[in-house]
């Protein structure tokens, strides 16, 4: 079995559990991206609540990608990183008034607006700042993306976006509303999609929302159809990228746009996922009555998405070669969820071995807590 290529001289005497970023990678995966989206001039904005580490967001406002924010503290985050005031999108369905000043008064490229009370409150601080609010229209297309109930988002009974029966009573809103101004429509329909079609429906939705639009004399500047694109957990030896080749060329082939209108992605996960892995040192080895137990010094506070999602993530033994024994994989915390894996499949392990848990750089160190009043997870970047 390949393993991956860890800089182990340089984990010796760091502290664990860390997060660790193969910054080879990370700009590798953002140089592939420009190439592929730059095809069909496409504008990627980075969705920094998959991952808001300092150095994560410098590298990759470096290589000129835009941002995607969630919050007023992802935009002060973005600023301070660098990106282009005029680069930032804003999504969110609860947000806050000082988010919204924070926004305006930073002059933002967009709002991704989910509701018809929203806009007219963004109207009305927008009036209070004398300034107007650029604003994409965020629809529900109703489209299941065939994920993780918990990260679909596209579906009629969510709580996101503008349903379609209510999209063109809310155009005709901005009609009454001074300080704000429709350029686009938004999109995000659900995150770790592996599989094309969602996406091809999307494309397809699209086209029909179009030309009813169209129908009534409204075409838009722009459109955002989101992130969502996923990766692969299971094989970050074999596959460490995402296929970033297809997925744009299925918005190429199946989406119509219309002259001049430009297309945003706002990818998160298949940007930083791979290149972060989670190493963590081995406590014990408990032999129980019918299972055999490597305990290890990270928890779910450290990476919470197997308790959260029972997601699976990739396992190494980084400190051994010796043959295979299985394991499950467990942390301190108090929680029987505090599980990495169960029954798998481990190099023979013992105490003060690092495990790696493999492409943990997206909703990883970023949703860290310190729930037992442990500390904060550090990382390293080699
Ligand atoms: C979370 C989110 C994204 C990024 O999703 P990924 O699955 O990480 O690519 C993009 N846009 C919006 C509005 C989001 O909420």
């Amino acid at each position: 079995m390949i393993k991956g290529n860890f800089p182990t001289q340089h984990f010796e005497n760091l502290p664990t559990p860390f997060y660790y970023y193969d910054t080879e990678l990370l700009k590798n995966t953002l140089t592939c991206i420009k190439k592929e989206s730059s095809k069909y001039n496409y504008k990627v904005h980075y969705a920094i609540k998959a991952n808001a580490n300092e150095q994560i967001l410098k590298i990759i406002q470096n290589e000129g990608f835009g941002a995607d924010c969630v919050s007023g503290g992802e935009i002060n985050a973005a600023l301070n990183a660098g990106f282009n005031n005029n680069e930032i999108v804003f999504a969110g369905v609860g947000k806050a008034d000082w988010e919204i000043e924070t926004a305006l008064k930073s002059d933002i490229f967009c709002f991704n607006v989910e509701s018809a009370v929203e806009l007219e409150v963004i109207n009305q601080i927008a009036n209070n700042l004398n300034k107007t609010a650029k604003v994409a229209l965020r629809v529900n297309p109703n489209i299941d993306a065939h994920t993780h109930s918990y990260i679909t988002t596209g579906l009629n009974e969510n709580k996101f976006g503008i349903n379609l029966e209510k999209l063109q009573e809310t155009i005709l809103l901005f009609s009454k509303l001074k300080n704000v101004s429709l350029i686009g429509l938004h999109f995000h329909i659900g995150s770790q999609i592996t599989d094309m079609s969602p996406f091809q429906d999307l494309c397809i939705k699209i086209n029909e929302i179009q030309s009813e639009l169209k129908n009534v004399g409204i075409t838009l500047q722009h459109i955002n159809v989101g992130g969502g694109l996923g990766i692969n957990y299971q094989h970050p030896n074999h596959i460490p990228m995402a296929d970033f080749e297809t997925y744009f060329k299925v918005f190429h082939d199946y989406l119509n746009l219309e002259k001049n209108q430009t297309l945003h992605f706002e990818l998160g996960r298949s940007i930083v996922a791979p290149c972060g892995s989670l190493i963590t040192k081995v406590l014990y080895i408990k032999e129980g009555t019918t299972k055999r137990f490597a305990i290890v010094d990270a928890g779910m506070t450290d990476l919470i998405r197997p308790a959260l999602y029972k997601a699976y993530h990739h396992i190494e033994n980084i400190s051994s070669n010796e043959d295979f024994e299985i394991y499950d994989i467990v942390g301190p915390i108090c929680e029987s969820s505090d599980t990495f894996a169960k029954d798998y499949s481990l190099n023979k392990t013992k105490r003060g071995d690092l495990l790696a848990i493999r492409s943990a750089g997206a909703y990883g160190e970023i949703m860290a807590s310190k729930y037992n009043l442990r500390e904060l997870p550090k990382s390293f970047f080699f």
